[in-house]
């Protein structure tokens, strides 16, 4: 069974064998946690990103999949990232949200990662409505067959990690 824990703060700062970075497909280092990721961590994480978007992703990782590198100067062993779908009103995305997160813990187990640290993947840039983004985060965790042990959720403000707690 996977425990799940929530937690209020920075996801760069959580002592766990990997964090997901919700990324973009450039790999190349963006706002929100990417940002985080790369400034705390140092330039490792990116050289990183850069030789596998030369050696297996010319043209970006795909939405709804998810990558992994070391984790450079955190106390993480390995960042998971993964590409969340941008919001849209219009056309629901939520298979690609569901992605993420089942791509990523497929990505932990492969690593032998026990515990695993996610964001809320989505809801910042990308515009993901918070509420929603918990239940899709909550209940497809909830979901997965995983090898780890915990996965936690790590949210920046009051008013995530009220949503999330709600969730679960
Ligand atoms: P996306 O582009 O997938 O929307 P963001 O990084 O913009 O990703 O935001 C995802 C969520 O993570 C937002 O709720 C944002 O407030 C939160 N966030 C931003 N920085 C951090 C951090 N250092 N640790 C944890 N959560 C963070």
């Amino acid at each position: 069974m996977t425990r799940i824990e929530l937690v209020r703060g920075d996801i760069t700062q959580q002592s766990v064998d990997a964090i997901v970075n919700a990324a973009n497909s450039s790999l190349l280092g963006g706002g929100g946690v990417d940002g985080a990721i790369h400034r705390r961590g140092g330039p490792e994480i990116l050289d990183e990103c850069r030789k596998l978007r030369a050696s297996h992703y010319g043209k970006g990782l795909r939405t709804g999949q998810a990558v992994a590198t070391t984790a450079g100067r955190l106390d993480a062993r390995w960042v998971i990232h993964t590409v969340g779908p941008v919001y849209s009103g219009s056309e629901d995305r939520s298979d690609l949200l569901i992605s993420c997160y089942r791509e990523s813990l497929r990505v932990a187990d492969e690593l032998g990662a026990r515990t695993v640290a996610f964001p809320a993947v989505s809801a910042g840039i990308y515009g993901w409505p918070m509420e929603d983004a918990a239940r899709v985060a909550v209940e497809t965790v909830r979901a997965t067959e995983t090898e780890a042990e915990e996965v936690r959720f790590v949210l920046l403000d009051e008013g995530a990690y009220t949503v999330f707690a709600a969730q679960l």
